[in-house]
């Protein structure tokens, strides 16, 4: 594996990380991720990436239009700009890789040795999360999942780590911000760089397998906040207000027991009571009985749900979160 792009040397740089793949149709060949290092000289160093899953596309814009931006003189410190992290995913809009069916971000620290999706989460682990002081990693619903747009940070038992992380995500300005705790971290991108003692920040901006004017839009000041805020951009859009959102209660997580035609009954922003019904199910070769009806198990406000029109047994339906209201600057 091999980056072919300068970190160290002054000035804007294009290049890759080179992964070698001997396939059927390419011998000697190599997965191509893109990547633009962006060096200022002294200051911090922020790692920022997109479609750690290749089928969520706000961060992807949004780090593709500072890419078009960001000169060595805006910058203090250095960026490290990888829009489309997972390549070959992102080419077949997939949320895991085609070529080894690995989620990317169930694959860290990775393995040198390991499948093609394993040795890119090794490199990044190795490589690219050491020298950073500010990983951003984007997230988006993907094709099966709708989510408000919130930055997000985790809590962490190194209290100045948690404040560095909550502040950094705070300071991106998402109309939400949200805290949680992964249920369980194993492979993911996020706890390899936290236990790193990086400050990381990640997001659920939208989703649906698409991008809007407005999710779009959140991403991009988002990211230049959030660089602005370490010091590595000077210029950003103003501070936005923002909500606190909890999202840290099992009971606020929905899986469909049934599968089958889906009729939402609430969707992104609705406050629901608990045992409001969420959604009506029907069973697609069963014209007679009526549809099975999805309750909500707490009280809410709706924070993501699911986008395709079909439902199987065990997807995510719905999310409900606490909204925390307004918080301070
Ligand atoms: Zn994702």
């Amino acid at each position: 594996m091999t980056l072919t792009v300068p970190l160290d040397t002054p000035g804007k740089h294009y290049g890759h990380i080179r992964l070698p793949h001997s396939a059927d149709d390419s011998a000697w060949g190599h997965v191509m991720v893109p990547v633009c290092v962006v060096n200022g000289g002294n200051g911090p160093t922020a790692l920022v990436t997109g479609a750690n899953h290749g089928d969520e596309y706000e961060g992807p814009i949004a780090i593709r239009q500072l890419i078009n931006t960001a000169t060595p003189e805006t910058t203090t410190g250095r960026l490290i700009l990888i829009p489309q992290l997972n390549m070959p995913a992102f080419e077949a809009a997939t949320r895991t890789s085609p070529i080894d069916g690995v989620n990317l971000n169930r694959a860290f620290p990775g393995n040198p040795t390991g499948t093609l999706t394993q040795r890119l989460a090794a490199f990044v682990n190795d490589h690219l999360i050491p020298p950073a002081d500010l990983v951003i990693d984007f997230h988006s619903g993907g094709k099966t999942l709708d989510f408000l747009p919130m930055a997000i940070s985790h809590i962490l038992d190194d209290a100045d780590q948690d404040a560095r992380c909550a502040a950094a995500a705070r300071a991106f300005g998402a109309p939400y911000t949200a805290r949680l705790r992964e249920i369980d971290d194993a492979g993911m991108f996020d706890g390899a760089a936290e236990r790193a003692g990086k400050t990381f920040v990640t997001t659920e901006i939208g989703g649906a397998g698409t991008s809007t004017p407005a999710s779009a839009a959140v991403a991009l000041d988002g990211l230049l906040r959030t660089l602005a805020h370490h010091g590595i951009l000077s210029a950003a859009p103003a501070p936005a207000p923002t909500r606190g959102l909890d999202l840290s209660d099992p009971l606020g997580f929905h899986f469909s027991t049934r599968g089958g035609l889906f009729h939402p009954l609430a969707t992104l922003g609705d406050r629901v009571a608990r045992d409001q019904a969420l959604a009506h199910i029907y069973a697609t070769q069963d014209l007679q009985s009526p549809p099975h009806t999805l309750y909500a198990q707490r009280s809410g406000l709706v924070s993501a749900r699911h986008v395709p029109g079909l439902i199987k047994p065990g997807d995510c339906a719905f999310v409900l979160g606490t909204d925390d209201g307004p918080m301070g600057r």
